[in-house]
């Protein structure tokens, strides 16, 4: 056997599980078949005009070479004002960096932190990409099962029994992808007073879905409950979500200007500054109009509601009320043991998903990806029209179930 010239921290990760099922989805259209896709975690909105102007306007004045590494002063200013207005925090300008997107914010969050064997403490479910950015770092994911019957959410009691002295983060996502679990302020205290007893850990929050809200209530920030965690806490967000701006890549992280520096240092090496375009939108994104905002969460709202009546009518499946984020996370466990026409036993939610795939061409994934079985995902973040030919199409295929 030839060694491999891929090191063996890269060889431990995966490529992300969404991707892969919605390339099974695209080869099964090229194919000729008719495919559902309910993978994918994008807005279908196109970004709104005033940001795309704000951009066209930053090409003709010129504003296409290399920025500050931590990103043009005016994105931050408009960072710091948007900290302030929305979340109640203070920043300086040293104190954020605009990274490629939220992903690059905590993947480099971690790169500049992690040594070999340190831990990072992973509420399941959790977006797929947390425990591969940690073990690319040559560190250990402990994922903690956040079971339905808690809302999804990590107590008290589970933090502190996953704290050890090699912990050196905990991840938080409210609301999560795929859950839409929030957590409440009373919530974050209660973590809260656990991690005072543990100075040495740091938490970094994914507010990437904070917007993405359907209970009418504005999403607390962990900060904002307990201002003594600042100088632990880093902060990420970006545009991706909340303005249709997948394709723009602007992310950010806010935190203690030692974090800060040293993912300056680290990007500054290996990247480079974000795209001077896309700074400009995204700072016209943050100042400008929030119309779209309250806009799209209306419709992600009647989707979600239209989608949720479907599935929970659906025999062998259920589905909690997600408070935010566009997904849907579907309990399957009525479905395992079953049988297919095809006399398939459906032994775990990899193979309810494969089933509906295959025989009902809808694309869905499995909640293995996410640390939490037995379920799958869908996104919302489709027409209507679609979530209801899909959700016609489960149906159907599940009434065939033995
Ligand atoms: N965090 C979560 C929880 C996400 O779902 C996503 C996008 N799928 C990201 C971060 C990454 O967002 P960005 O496009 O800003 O990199």
């Amino acid at each position: 056997m030839t060694t491999s010239r891929i090191a063996a921290r890269v060889r431990r990760i995966k490529p992300s599980p969404s991707t892969s099922a919605a390339d099974r989805a695209n080869e099964l259209r090229r194919q000729g078949k008719s495919i559902v896709n309910l993978v994918v975690g994008e807005p279908d909105f196109d970004t709104p005009a005033h940001i795309r102007r704000a951009a066209a306007d930053a090409m003709d004045r010129g504003a296409t070479r290399y920025t500050l590494m931590a990103g043009t002063v005016e994105l931050r200013q408009a960072i710091v004002a948007k900290l302030e207005r929305e979340n109640g925090l203070r920043y300086a300008m040293n104190e954020i960096i605009v990274t490629n997107g939220a992903k690059s914010a905590i993947y480099n969050a971690l790169a500049i932190t992690l040594e070999p064997g340190d831990e990072v403490i992973i509420p399941a479910p959790y977006w797929v990409s947390y425990p591969d950015m940690v073990l690319a770092c040559e560190a250990t994911p402990v994922t903690v099962a956040c079971p339905e019957a808690n809302g999804f959410k990590l107590t008290p009691a589970q933090l502190e029994a996953a704290i050890t002295p090699r912990t050196r983060w905990l991840l938080i996502n409210s609301p999560s992808n795929p859950t839409g679990a929030s957590y409440t302020a009373d919530e974050y205290r209660a973590l809260a007073e656990v991690l005072a007893r543990h100075p040495h850990v740091m938490v970094m929050t994914d507010d990437i879905y904070e917007h993405i809200r359907f209970d009418g209530q504005a999403t607390p920030h962990l900060l904002a409950v307990a201002p003594a965690l600042r100088e632990r806490t880093l902060a990420i967000n970006g545009v991706s979500k909340t303005y249709a701006m997948t394709g723009w890549r602007i992310g950010w992280a806010a935190g203690p200007s030692d974090l800060i520096t040293a993912m300056d240092t680290l990007l500054s090496q290996s990247a480079g500054n974000c795209c001077s375009i896309s700074q400009a939108g995204a700072a016209a994104a943050l100042n400008g109009d929030q119309g779209f905002v309250t806009e799209s969460v209306a419709v992600y709202k009647a989707r979600r509601d239209r989608t949720l009546a479907l599935v929970n009518a659906i025999p062998g499946l259920s589905c909690a009320t997600p408070p935010g984020a566009f997904y849907l996370y579907i309990n399957c466990s009525g479905l395992i043991g079953k049988s297919t026409p095809a006399g398939k036993t459906l032994n775990e939610d990899g193979d309810v998903v494969m089933y509906l795939l295959e025989s009902a061409g809808v694309a869905t994934v499995a909640g293995t990806a996410y640390g939490l079985s037995p379920y799958f995902r869908l996104s919302i973040a489709t027409a209507i029209e679609t979530l209801e030919e899909g959700c016609a199409r489960i149906a159907r295929a599940v009434a065939e179930l033995r």
